[in-house]
This record gives C-alpha cells, structure tokens and sequence, in this order.
C-alpha cells in the first residue's frame, strides 16, 4: 500500500497518486469527465466488470479534500485485496469486481481544493486574484474556501428545486460569488458541475454517493422522494458506522448532487458528512473516516 494519508491532498498529489495507482494496478481504469476552470482535470476511474454501477465522488467543496485521499485509499483497498484474492471482513473480493462497477471521481472542485490548501499561488492570473480575494471579504486566507474560481458553491448547482435554493440564499444575504453556498445563476452553470451531471446522464448509475465533511451524518432524502429502498439502505448504513442520518434544512435541502440524483433518475443516493470536527477536517482524522465508511461503502457495493 503506497498513498500515504500525511500530506494535504492537493490536485497533484491526486495526479501522483493516481500515477502510482495506474501503474500497480493496470486493470483499474481512468479517464477525465471534464475540465476544472482552470483546466485541471475531472479525473476519474473505474474498478470491477458487474452489471450493478455505483458513482462515488469528493471533494465538491474546496476544503473538504480529505474526501479524495479517502476515495483513493479506497481503490488502492480494493485493487489490492483483487490482486491478492483476499476478503475485506465477510465479503470476497474478487466476487465483488465480478458482480459491481465502482466509479470514483475523488476530486470534482480540484480548483477549489488547490485554493483551500495553497491559497493565492503563483499560476493564478492576477485578475483571478484580485477577483478571488474579492469574492473572500478581501481576506487572502482561504483555508476555508468551497467554492470554484467563480466563487459558486457547485453543490448547490445541480437542477434540484433551484429556485427555492435561490431564495435561501437571499434570506441569509448572500446575493453574488464568495466562498460558499452561493449557487450560481442557473443550474450547471459551472463546468465542474455540468461535467458530473453530463457524466451521471451517461452512466446511469444504480446508485450515488457523494462525500463530505462533516458531522458523522448520512443525508438520503430530497423532498420527501426518497424510495423506501434507499431508506432501508440508510437505516443499515446508520448502523454500520454509527453516523445519525437526517433530513436536510434549509438552504442544503436544494440543488445539492444527491437531490438532483434522487429527483432526476429516483435511484438511492447519500450525501456522507464524513467525519466530525471543524472544517477543513485534519489528516489525524483520516483513520477514523477510512474505518468507519469502508464497511458502509462495501455494504453498498454487496447488497
Ligand atoms: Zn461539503
């Protein structure tokens, strides 16, 4: 096992990685759904040859990279429990590369990410900057940072009751791009976002998870939608790690991935608010997010 948990997991480190990945593991498959703003690379893989498809992505906000190195670490887990032919607690697996397709976008906001950890580097063009500080109170710290470069939070950029997202966004005075929850001015108006709704369409997934932190916390629903498939598997999932599943308030109840997942193609779909602590989350919390969302992910992968 190569990808070490101890460095802040900026985009090139998700390239290395990535590298290293391909090349251990050659029957993984990678390929790019799409462009960043700043033309980074959506990358993505594929892992397992079964009829059942399950898309898993992080890192939709900036400062909650440490959702990447957990996907990745995942599909270093499983190619390497597949090469070996050994089991992960019950489950066998290399049934399970025969019976699900696993694909994985660690990083959809690479942007966002690379601001959260490096703030203002070099490679920015001077107006971005200039723009970006302006969109962050005029504060160059932007450890804090979720947004993309134009200041839209994208996951609150899907087509999931835009409108009602929008209005509360105005009660809570957040009019224009900043650091986070502003949407944008119409569904998949940002790249990143559109690149995983055009890429969601195309696969058709069975079912979606995507990660965030935190607070220990699975969100399955959106307007009442939920399947009573998809409730039974959150009840299991609540059990399995001990995170509280809850309903979604407020402004996060709208245009968020798993809403639009839900409402368009009516499939489970789970938002994970992984881990619990402050925002960016520490690498000292890593073990702890890996040991409690592996088995969840797993179950999900084997029902
Ligand atoms: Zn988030």
């Amino acid at each position: 096992m190569f990808i070490v948990t101890a460095r802040p997991y900026t985009f090139t480190v998700l390239q290395e990685d990535a590298r290293a990945l391909l090349r251990e593991y050659p029957f993984l498959q990678s390929f790019s759904i799409g462009q960043s703003l700043a033309g980074r690379d959506l990358l993505t893989f594929s892992w397992g040859r079964g009829e059942k498809k399950i898309f898993i992505n992080g890192a939709h906000h900036g400062m909650e990279w440490i959702t990447s190195l957990f996907i990745m670490k995942i599909l270093e887990t499983l190619s390497h429990h597949y090469v070996n032919g050994t089991s992960v607690g019950e489950i066998d697996i290399r049934a399970l590369y025969s019976k699900v397709t696993l694909v994985a976008c660690p990083m959809v906001n690479p942007d966002g990410v690379n601001l959260a950890i490096r703030g203002l580097t070099e490679e920015l063009p001077p107006i971005t900057k200039t723009r970006l500080k302006a969109y962050n109170g005029d504060s160059t710290d932007f450890s804090k940072w979720q947004a993309n470069l134009n200041g839209v939070d994208l996951n609150h950029n899907y087509d999931a009751a835009f409108a009602k997202g929008v209005f509360m966004q105005h009660q809570l005075k957040i009019f224009s791009p900043g650091p986070t929850r502003y949407s944008g001015s119409h569904p998949e108006s940002e790249p990143e976002a559109r690149a995983v709704a055009n890429f969601t369409r195309l696969l058709l997934p069975d079912l979606v998870v995507a990660y965030h932190t935190q607070g220990e916390v699975i969100y399955y629903d959106f307007e009442s939608k939920a399947t009573d498939k998809a409730k039974a598997m959150a009840q299991t999932l609540s059990e399995i790690s001990g995170y509280s599943l809850d309903q979604t308030e407020g402004m996060a109840s709208y245009s968020g991935y798993k809403d639009w997942v839900i409402d368009r193609f009516a499939i489970p779909a789970f938002t994970v608010e992984a881990g619990l602590g402050e925002n960016p989350l520490p690498l000292s919390q890593f073990e702890k997010i890996y040991e409690d969302n592996l088995p969840m992910l797993l179950y999900l992968m084997n029902v």
